[in-house]
């Protein structure tokens, strides 16, 4: 995926473009694509989550998932997600 295209479409592959996104909860948001390809005209809803932290700030304590110093990497396809790193 390009810098500053939301998602390609899947049709024609062509990048979307975002007409207006719904906040589910503080973690999740519906997300709904126009594609840019006037001619494919194709229009989607998908999903965006908090997956884990890779950095957080610094004095505020935060209770969601971080990633472990020593496994920072993408996680595959079936992977549970990692658990907090104690304070
Ligand atoms: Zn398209």
């Amino acid at each position: 995926m390009s810098r500053g295209a939301a998602a390609r479409c899947p049709y024609c592959k062509s990048p979307g473009r975002i007409r207006n996104s719904e906040e589910v909860s503080l973690l999740h948001r519906d997300v709904y694509i126009d594609c840019a390809n006037d001619a494919c005209g194709h229009r989607w809803k998908a999903q965006l989550s908090f997956v884990h932290s890779i950095s957080t700030p610094s004095g505020v304590p935060i209770d969601l998932p971080v990633t472990p110093h020593r496994n920072r990497r993408s996680p595959r396809d079936g992977e549970p997600p990692p658990v907090p790193v104690p304070a």
